[in-house]
């Protein structure tokens, strides 16, 4: 199920329409959009077996089914093993390539977050791009695509994802019949991201980590450097939250300023007293070291305590 990104849809559906479907795409946009399940749907729109667009795609095609199973022998879909996408991974999708299509009309290929495809991979990926063979349909997914080689980038077709607006969100909460209460807090707290709502709805211990985090940068900024290197430690202690708790500092200091910027212009806003007393240029390196903080832990393998200090030195 796709929420949001109409316009991609309709423009991608048409395109399907009219057999123009080009061979290679990137999907670029920031993480949770759901730019991976509307690469899924789209694989399943060109190939689903009912004639008519408008009714596509069905869902019980066999195609679709096989889709549906996860089990359809003419997809591939490769994603980083920990922080890299392997060229072993890349021989396999050379080979799966040159196989003939079994049931679907177009073989189909997903890289996700393919910013970490390693150097060797992105060669052979591009290798790929350079000789496409027959009806294929490769779709790189990622939030980085400056990492990718240039010379890749201008061989796809770029499909830019934007955050969702609040009704689109609010309306697939509404079809998973959640409470009054949870529509409003999770359209709230899922910043226009689809892939948040989600998560939200399925574990709810993810909201209160979520005003836990908040709670705890409010006293953080106020602490001392014994205190902000300790906190330091316990958040690289738990890696797989790392690139959540750095998205959720990032949001509040994107809030302050905000504030801070609108009592420059208008005077005298009551909120902004009881933030944290940084100028707007302080807070702006802030974000930009949070940005690549993120950035590095998420992409590379340096060492997240260490750059987590380096963090809370500039706060
Ligand atoms: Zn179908």
């Amino acid at each position: 199920m796709i929420i949001g990104h109409k316009k991609q849809w309709q423009f991608l559906k048409k395109t399907a329409e009219l057999g123009k479907i080009p061979h290679a795409f990137l999907f670029l946009g920031p993480s949770q959009l759901g730019k991976r399940t509307f690469a899924l749907e789209l694989i399943k729109l060109i190939n689903c077996e009912k004639k008519d667009f408008s009714i596509r795609p069905c869902l019980d095609c066999q195609n679709c089914q096989s889709f549906k199973k996860g089990i359809h022998p003419d997809f591939f879909f490769i994603e980083p093993i920990e922080k890299d996408i392997q060229i072993s991974q890349i021989r396999k999708l050379r080979s799966f390539l040159s196989l003939k299509s079994q049931i679907a009309q177009y073989k189909a290929v997903i890289i996700d977050r393919a910013h970490l495809l390693n150097k060797q991979s992105q060669n052979s990926v591009l290798k790929i791009l350079e000789e496409p063979k027959g009806k294929t349909i490769l779709i790189l997914v990622t939030e980085h695509p400056e990492m990718l080689f240039p010379t890749i980038i201008s061989r796809v077709e770029k499909i830019k994802f934007f955050p969702v607006p609040k009704p689109e969100i609010e309306k697939y909460l509404k079809s998973q019949k959640a409470s009054k209460k949870d529509l409003e807090i999770i359209s709230h707290l899922s910043w226009g991201k689809p892939g948040r709502a989600i998560d939200f709805l399925r574990d709810p211990s993810k909201k209160e980590f979520q005003e836990k985090t908040i709670k705890e940068i409010s006293k953080l900024v106020k602490a001392n450097l014994n205190f902000k290197f300790q906190y330091a430690k316990k958040m690289a202690g738990q890696p797989q939250n790392l690139k959540e708790i750095l998205e959720i500092w990032l949001r509040y200091f994107r809030g302050v300023l905000l504030l801070k910027i609108k009592e420059t212009t208008y005077h005298g806003d009551s909120n902004v007293k009881s933030l944290p007393s940084y100028s707007v240029s302080k807070l702006k390196e802030i974000l930009k070291l949070i940005q690549s903080t993120s950035f590095l832990v998420s992409t590379t393998n340096v060492n997240p305590k260490l750059a987590l200090e380096i963090l809370m030195l500039e706060l």
